[in-house]
């Protein structure tokens, strides 16, 4: 099996490592990902500049880095591996719960490895005050590929780690409001400038991607690329308004 590992943390961080351990258990690893950090990129894809990349030194594995982002890194790792079995995204320094998912560069590369017809899954955890600690997250981490490969029908999958890991749960995403409030300041020579924030408003949902974290679950979320409200849809009439 071909493993094309990418994240959107940069080529160097240890995340990645632990996640390109994980997979050359189940096969043949290249790692792709971007020269700086990309985080909150989304599914950003460079079009107006060329990309290049350039072979990195990463322990055993066959590493390059790439001038772009986690989307970018995705389509020219496959284009050149001549596609792939999966593709692994990750670990995220940081979770990446509810709305995350609409920011996050880690869940962009899974997302666009099933637009180009490869199966994939993002792997987060949790930052805390001692930074996450990778190596006794391994074995969970191979037990969750383990049991995903044993699904061949599920594409997409989101999958966040706490530090000390209770079991293994299936959730949806959380969709409680964030505040998104812009906090000004100042730099140095006193211009103007912003900070976004996203405070969460309400307490996660039961049984969402958040709640199973805090409560100490390993949250596994399947994910679909189409975002149709079948609900709206099958109710809203008439379904043709003709000029
Ligand atoms: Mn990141």
């Amino acid at each position: 099996m071909r493993i094309l590992v990418t994240n959107d943390d940069g080529i160097f961080s240890p995340g990645l490592l632990a996640l390109a351990e994980v997979a050359s258990r189940f096969g043949q690893v290249r790692v792709v990902a971007p020269d700086v950090e990309q985080s909150a990129m989304g599914h950003a894809i460079t079009i107006l500049r060329p990309l290049q990349y350039h072979r990195t030194p990463l322990g055993p594995f066959e590493a390059y880095r790439v001038n772009g982002t986690p989307a970018d890194c995705v389509a020219l790792g496959l284009h050149h591996w001549d596609g792939a079995d999966l593709v692994l995204s990750g670990v995220n320094l940081g979770s990446n719960l509810g709305h995350d998912i609409w920011h996050s560069g880690t869940v962009a590369a899974a997302k666009q490895a099933v637009l180009l017809g490869v199966r994939a899954a993002a792997f987060s955890t949790v930052l805390t005050a001692d930074g996450p600690n990778f190596q006794p997250l391994i074995p969970y981490m191979e037990q969750v590929v383990r049991l995903l490969l044993s699904l061949p029908g599920l594409c997409l999958v989101n999958v966040n780690l706490p530090p000390n890991p209770c079991g293994i749960r299936w959730t949806r995403q959380s969709v409680r409001a964030y505040s998104g409030e812009v906090i000004p300041g100042a730099d140095p020579m006193g211009r103007p400038h912003y900070w976004f924030s996203a405070r969460p408003l309400t307490d996660p949902e039961e049984n969402t991607d958040r709640w199973a974290v805090e409560h100490g679950w390993i949250s596994l979320t399947p994910l679909r690329l189409d975002l149709t409200d079948t609900g709206w849809l099958e109710r809203i009439e008439p379904k043709e308004i003709l000029f």
